[in-house]
């Protein structure tokens, strides 16, 4: 892809989302990391159902310690693989407490080395806590990377390396938030909305969708007019 091009594709997702973030609920950085944390292979929605009855009961390592594996089990249920997940948040919990005095650290390394905490999670966590410029890569981002001709790469770190390359300053700290969102609502993995896309002259995909197939469309865009993408947040 040209750089002009990229270029053009980042402003027009500026523009209709000058300021993305996370759809995930949290009010502090040790509830963000949770959630995170809990939103690997399951939706931001069931994340969000279960963060709203576990933080008014139990927001920091301290308390959520305090409740046990067993005690946080009925708060995780609508979380996908949650017997794994009340597990690593247990442990995550007691490492925090033991290892860096109950707040959450500040470099990959740390991050890591937390249960349950992978790259993309760590990535996350460094860019919205910490301001440092890191392109986490999830499913969305690696298709709309793929699809669009952003960054192409096998795998997800393929991906997160040619976008760290290519994606010009400006862009870099939200980068992750806008290409996450537009394939959330617009360039999702069954039927992308593309007579709705606002970077559909832009894009490189080959198969783009066509108007009269728009209607099979899995995207939330394609039958909602009023929507603009990529969704606003909040
Ligand atoms: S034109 Fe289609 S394939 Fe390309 S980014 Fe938009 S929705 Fe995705």
């Amino acid at each position: 892809m040209h750089p002009a091009t990229r270029k053009a594709i980042y402003r027009r997702l500026q523009a209709a989302n000058a300021d993305p973030t996370t759809e995930l609920l949290y009010t502090s950085p040790f509830e963000l990391l949770v959630a995170v944390m809990l939103s690997a292979h399951t939706t931001d929605k069931s994340v969000n159902t279960a963060t709203r009855k576990l933080f008014p009961v139990a927001n920091t390592p301290e308390a959520i310690l305090e409740l046990g594996i067993e005690g946080v089990k009925p708060y995780l249920k609508t979380v996908g693989l949650y017997n794994a997940k009340s597990k690593n948040l247990i442990g995550l919990c007691r490492q925090l407490i033991e290892q860096h005095g109950g707040n959450v650290p500040d470099t990959r390394e740390s991050l890591e080395a937390l249960p349950g905490v992978g790259r993309k999670t760590a990535s996350v966590i460094l860019n919205m806590v910490f301001g440092q410029v890191e392109i986490a890569v999830d499913t969305h981002i690696f298709r709309v990377a793929n699809r669009t001709g952003l960054a192409p790469g096998r795998t997800p770190r393929a991906v997160e390396d040619a976008l760290t390359r290519n994606t010009p300053d400006e862009f870099k700290k939200n980068a992750h938030h806008w290409l996450l969102l537009h394939g959330r609502y617009v360039c999702t993995a069954r039927l992308p909305a593309c007579p709705k896309c606002i970077i559909r002259d832009l894009c490189e995909y080959p198969h783009k969708t066509r108007p009269p197939a728009l209607k099979h469309s899995d995207a939330p865009i394609a039958h909602n007019s009023k929507r603009r993408s990529p969704i606003r947040l909040k």
